[in-house]
């Protein structure tokens, strides 16, 4: 049995990340995956990248540095809003701070893009992870799920801005969807799904 830490205390984000690794195995073993908090650390790590791909490449080789020896994956979220140049981007989970609940993000949202139309609206969730090997080496992908922010909010499944996204052909939002629906086509998924297949070229290389 292969131990893999998620460099991540969000429980919504574990929960899809356990369904989309399920029966993962690397070189023939199986693999159990593990959340800092089931690891004991409590660590607060400072964000302080520029992008997608080294916030989480800072948080994965925190964590890779306080596990020697273990294989650890970080990712980095957030959604992209065209009308409002990229906003919130790599501040999604800060957007309007912490104690403000997503209900209002999202009609904040809506109502800064009461000026755009049709593809005016245009926004992506973009997920970015990173994998530090035990013997140091890192591997990192980049992916994104297309779409445009909906006028009102629709549908109870997902988290965070997941109510407001709609996605082609821009009927439903990523909050009316399964989470195997979502996982199929979502930036995370897809993200994972690659980190997934370079982590078993990289033990087979
Ligand atoms: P991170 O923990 O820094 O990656 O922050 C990700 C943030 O981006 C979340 O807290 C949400 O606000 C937003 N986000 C990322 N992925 C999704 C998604 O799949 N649905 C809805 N919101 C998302």
């Amino acid at each position: 049995m292969m131990e893999i830490v998620f460099a991540t205390n969000n429980e919504d984000k574990m929960y899809e990340i356990r369904k989309i690794l399920k029966g993962l195995t690397i070189g023939g073993e199986e693999v159990r995956i593990f959340s800092m908090r089931e690891k004991g650390i409590d660590a607060d790590i400072v964000e302080d990248g520029e992008t997608f791909v080294e916030n989480a490449a800072i948080k994965a080789k925190a964590v890779a540095g306080m596990l020697p020896g273990t294989l650890v994956i970080a990712d980095d979220s957030g959604l992209e809003v065209d009308f409002i140049n990229r906003e919130p981007g790599i501040y999604s989970s800060r957007y309007m701070g912490k104690d403000t609940s997503y209900r209002e993000k999202n009609r904040n949202i809506i109502a800064r893009l009461r000026d755009a139309e049709g593809e005016k609206r245009s926004a992506r969730f973009v997920c970015a992870a990173v994998a530090v090997l035990p013997d140091g080496r890192q591997l990192s992908t980049q992916q994104t799920l297309e779409g445009r922010i909906a006028h009102e909010e629709r549908g109870k499944n997902g988290f965070g801005f997941d109510p407001i996204f709609l996605i082609p052909p821009y009927e439903h939002t990523t909050a009316e969807l399964t989470d195997e629906e979502k996982n199929a086509i979502s930036h995370r998924g897809k993200a994972m799904r690659m980190i997934r297949k370079l982590i078993a070229e990289a033990y087979t290389s």
